[in-house]
């Protein structure tokens, strides 16, 4: 039996196992390959590993995990969960049964991309969700906004920061009066109107085509489609969960447990405001810490 199983080992998962290992823990890491920002050519703000592929900065986490010798990386999913603290059971999709006496879940979200042509092919090149990742590159730049709630009004300031060619599309949604003499005077224009097809080359946007016949040029398009986990285990474990503006994540308390006792919770799967993999991998490494703490006798 392992001492902690993790579900899910990207950055909140192989931050929980480095601190499980050195701490002697017996560890499976299970996971599937699809880290939510592996649409995106580089990942920036995380301290020392700035403007570098996703992807290589989590080959570099597994290869330094390879020195502690009890931790197991499994590629594989968990397909179902069950028991209780110091007694889960996990099984795998390639019918493996694993035991642990407790669980880190750190399976992350998955964006739900809009019906709309184009969009899932630019997601991460030029149509992004934060500017803190990726507002620097193309700061200066037209900049497109895609309306979703009240709250875009608030990234419209924070937007204004890196540029002063801002367009919002209203995408079908009716913006209060007070709002649009703000935006008015920000001299941010508002485009009504679906938005019915993303044109592109290779991911680069043109243009946003409206169902009105106009076609809005824009360098960069910021959208926050809605999300959800990327798998239901959570479901099934009952666990609480808080509502977000853009889906809902796991409820967790300052030791990072969700509402059953010995189960935890990092990364975006538990994080309601500006999810990163610098706030995914805290969150991760003080998961295994607690997780680690919980098991003293
Ligand atoms: C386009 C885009 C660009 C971004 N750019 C940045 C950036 O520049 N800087 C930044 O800080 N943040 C960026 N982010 C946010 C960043 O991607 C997330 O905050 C980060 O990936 C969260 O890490 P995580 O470990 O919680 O989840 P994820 O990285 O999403 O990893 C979850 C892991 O769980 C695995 N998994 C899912 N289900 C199962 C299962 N049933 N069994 C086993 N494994 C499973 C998945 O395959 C995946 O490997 C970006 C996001 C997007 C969408």
């Amino acid at each position: 039996m392992d001492d902690v199983i993790i579900i899910g080992g990207s950055f909140a998962g192989l931050a929980a196992a480095l601190q499980l290992g050195r701490a002697r823990r017996k560890v499976t890491v299970l996971d599937t390959g699809l880290p939510r920002n592996r649409f995106a050519g580089h990942s920036h703000g995380l301290l020392g590993h700035d403007h570098k592929p996703p992807q290589d900065i989590l080959a570099a986490a597994r290869q330094q995990l390879v020195r502690y010798p009890t931790v197991r990386l499994v590629n594989a999913r968990a397909d179902s969960v069950s028991g209780a603290i110091d007694h889960f059971s996990v099984r795998t999709g390639d019918g493996e049964s694993l035991g642990a006496r407790r669980l880190i879940l750190s399976y992350g979200v998955a964006d739900q991309m809009p019906d709309v042509p184009g969009f899932a092919e630019s997601w991460g090149t030029s149509i992004v969700p934060c500017p803190y990742c990726d507002g620097f590159e193309v700061a200066g730049r037209h900049w497109g906004v895609l309306w979703s709630s009240p709250q875009s009004h608030q990234s419209v300031k924070l937007f204004q920061h890196w540029t002063d060619k801002l367009t919002i599309f209203a995408d079908g949604h009716d913006i209060a009066p007070d709002i649009q003499a703000d935006l008015a005077h920000r001299n941010v224009p508002v485009i009504e109107g679906r938005i019915v097809e993303i044109a592109h080359h290779e991911g680069h946007i043109t243009t946003v085509n409206l169902d009105t016949r106009r076609n809005i040029a824009v360098d960069v398009l910021f959208a926050h489609p809605r999300n959800k986990p990327s798998a239901s285990l959570h479901e099934s474990l009952g666990l609480a969960t808080v509502d977000t503006p853009t889906g809902i994540v796991l409820k967790v308390d300052e030791r990072r447990q969700t509402s059953v006792p010995g189960i935890y919770a990092a990364g975006d799967l538990a994080t309601p405001f500006l999810p990163s993999v610098t706030q995914a991998s805290s969150q991760g490494a003080m998961a295994g810490i607690f997780a680690q703490q919980s098991m003293l006798v």
